[in-house]
């Protein structure tokens, strides 16, 4: 399962990470092209950002669905090298930039606050290097999304208190989602991005056990999630 989440804010809709298969959900969905103009990119390694090569290229060339409207995309150091290629690779290479339909504005932004149509977000470094997570908040109640999740005091702060966090759970053991859920004191924590079975029922019965209030579900696609009124 690859990572991605859809943050829909009012009228803004921000795409976090864009792995394998998310193009192909969005049209699922029936998110038009340009209802997205702001995709935030956890760190480079494919399951995060491969989609949007098909993503783009869809966008020039579908009858069905173009895009006409730019696309803006934050990420980290090297965002505009790599870019670049992706850019080349989803078919802009080959259009004249006058007869390109739309275009797309790389923002390398790194620990930062980030606003975007006047919504504040927060993008923070978290280990392995290159690696960072966006946090937000609804009306007072607090989300965070985390790139590729490892067991470490950074995202343990990252995550602690929050209403909703959604951590990826492929790089973490069963134990380390347990301790993870029992030292952030997060209200639910969704294990998304799996790269492995995870039973719902056992999870939440060892971290209560372990002295966890809150409550771990595990993601699935199109999983869909209210902030500010989770009950
Ligand atoms: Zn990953």
């Amino acid at each position: 399962m690859a990572s991605a989440a859809l943050v829909e804010l009012d009228e803004l809709a921000v795409v976090f990470d864009f792995g394998r298969g998310v193009a192909t959900r969005l049209a699922e969905l029936g998110v038009r092209q340009n209802e997205i103009e702001h995709v935030v990119l956890s760190h480079f390694h494919p399951d995060h950002f491969s989609d949007l090569i098909p993503y783009l290229h869809g966008g020039l060339y579908s009858q069905i669905d173009p895009r006409t409207t730019d696309l803006n995309v934050y990420g980290p150091p090297g965002l505009e090298d790599l870019g670049e290629k992706v850019l080349d690779l989803a078919g802009f290479a080959e259009l004249e930039e006058e007869l390109r339909p739309f275009a797309v504005h790389l923002h390398e932004i790194d620990n930062a606050k980030l606003t975007i149509d006047g919504r504040d977000f927060v993008y923070t470094d978290l280990p392995p290097a290159g690696n960072h997570g966006l946090k937000f908040d609804v009306e007072g109640a607090i989300c965070a999304l985390t790139g590729d999740s490892h067991f470490h005091e950074q995202e343990i702060e990252f995550l602690r208190g929050v209403d909703l966090g959604v951590i990826d759970s492929g790089h973490l053991e069963k134990e380390e989602i347990i301790e993870l859920a029992v030292a952030t004191e997060a209200g639910r924590l969704v294990c998304s991005h799996l790269y492995q079975e995870l039973d719902e029922v056992e999870l939440n019965a060892r971290a209560r056990e372990a002295g966890y209030e809150g409550k771990l579900l595990i993601g699935y696609d199109f999983m869909s999630l209210k902030l500010g009124n989770l009950g």
